[in-house]
């Protein structure tokens, strides 16, 4: 399952392969750029693989559920960092409740939960909230 963006200038929808979303493309009708992902993408099983196979960048997952109060508080925290370090992280949310077999692999029991990966591997994770600058450094240590 590739990810689906439109794009800013004419709407078309463009397949984004997991490795080139924290690259600028190009919209496949109208040639317009398309600028590196910078808002958390929902993800399912699927998805979620891919992307950590193939990011080219430290991926941050968010892995929430509607009920989760935390979780709202920490929505726009997690949406920060995807604006913020666009181009250099992909943030990914996962719904506990759609996707539970996910949540089931990391052994996430409370949310939020937070996992950096980098080159396809865990690098961190912590539960609890957190602010979007305590998740920036998570992305940054993962860099280095
Ligand atoms: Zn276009």
């Amino acid at each position: 399952m590739p990810i689906i963006r439109s794009c800013p200038s004419c709407g078309k929808s463009n397949r984004i392969p997991a490795k080139h979303l924290a690259d600028t493309g190009k919209c496949g009708a109208c040639k317009a750029p398309l600028p590196a992902m910078a808002e958390p993408i929902e993800v399912g099983a699927e998805e979620f693989d891919e992307v950590i196979r193939e990011s080219k960048v430290p991926v941050l997952v968010d892995f929430w559920a509607e009920w989760c109060g935390p979780c709202r508080m920490a929505a726009p925290h997690v949406a920060q960092v995807a604006r913020e370090l666009a181009g250099q992280a992909v943030v990914l949310k996962v719904d506990t409740e759609r996707s539970p077999e996910v949540a089931a692999r990391f052994d996430v029991r409370g949310i939020p939960n937070f996992a950096v990966f980098a080159h396809g591997k865990l690098h961190f994770q912590q539960a609890g909230l957190v602010d979007a600058s305590t998740m920036k450094s998570w992305l940054l240590r993962a860099v280095a």
